[in-house]
């Protein structure tokens, strides 16, 4: 198994934050955090933020509100941010901040928490997707800097990254089948394939969210692993796709199995590939979210702004 990382161009591109679709607001009505939550930085100018729009039946639970930050991949929408090759994503939820994956680069990966006002205290639970150096290679750092953690990795990973969990004193989980992580956030467990893989589905007020590292597996094992654990419709599909390398035919029939299992919107971003990044703007249409380091998806229950 290659755990050097996923596929990966030689020089990653920093994108500009895309006017229409990426709306900055002002400081005081920016994002709303979870109480549990607190921002260590001193008023940095608000990232790019998005709301989801409720959906058509949405089965909501008062009082919640999910934020999730990108805070690591190939391309940054937010100027502040630093561009590399790999994923990661902070979930900021009640009572509880997650990091999913650590991109390949732990300076890159706190120096864009905090420019993006992310305090890195806050995290305590890292769920790593797979192996790849580009989803783990910021661990040890964000350790080094906080193992008042659990980190949550399949039980196939090496032993070098656990033994790395285990030496920074943080708690290591090892993960098979789907776990709950916390009352809104569960692990898919391994879906299984080559290089074994497991997502994070987020139970929200608009319906489900599945995060992905890489999919290797392919997204669409995650969705079904989702609907399972939530039975709510599937509002978001964020992160990796692994489609660099992936014909034309094989992207239109990951887009039309996500389709038919009733995806809302996706925003795919790292390893999914400019040819199929295009191919879901173009299927999913509005509901196709640009993303990338510096997004941020603000998920609120009805009724809130
Ligand atoms: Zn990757
Ligand atoms: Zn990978």
């Amino acid at each position: 198994m290659c755990l050097a990382g996923c596929t990966s161009p030689a020089t990653p591109a920093v994108i500009p934050a895309d006017p229409a679709i990426t709306a900055v607001a002002p400081a005081s009505t920016a994002t709303p955090l979870a109480p549990a939550t607190p921002v260590a930085m001193a008023t940095p100018a608000p990232p790019p933020t998005e709301t989801l729009p409720p959906l058509a039946t949405p089965t909501v639970t008062p009082g919640i509100t999910l934020t999730l930050t990108v805070v690591y991949d190939n391309v940054a929408v937010d100027a502040r941010l630093r561009a590399d090759w790999g994923f990661g994503c902070v979930v900021q939820g009640p009572e509880q901040t997650l990091l999913f994956d650590t991109g390949r680069n732990g300076e890159i990966l706190l120096e864009n928490m905090r420019a993006l006002g992310l305090n890195s205290q806050a995290v305590s639970a890292i769920v790593l997707s797979h192996a790849h150096n580009d989803h783990t290679g910021g661990l040890a750092r964000f350790l080094a800097e906080n193992p008042r953690v659990t980190v949550y990795m399949l039980a196939s990973f090496p032993t070098g990254i656990k033994a790395t969990v285990r030496e920074a004193g943080a708690t290591l989980v090892e993960v098979e089948e789907s776990m709950p992580l916390s009352p809104w956030a569960y692990s898919t467990g391994n879906l299984g394939g080559l290089v074994p893989e497991q997502a994070l589905v987020l139970d929200t007020p608009r319906g489900s969210v599945v995060v992905s590292g890489c999919a290797h597996p392919g997204i669409a094992a995650a969705v079904r692993q989702a609907q399972t654990l939530v039975n709510r419709e599937v509002a978001l599909v964020l992160g990796g796709l692994h489609l660099l390398e992936a014909d034309t035919v094989r992207i239109t029939a990951v887009i039309a199995e996500l389709q038919a299992l009733g995806v809302q919107s996706v925003a795919p971003s790292h390893c999914t590939g400019a040819k199929a990044m295009s191919a879901f703007a173009e299927a999913f249409g509005a509901a196709y979210r640009s993303s990338g380091a510096g997004q941020r998806f603000v998920i609120v229950s009805e009724g809130e702004p």
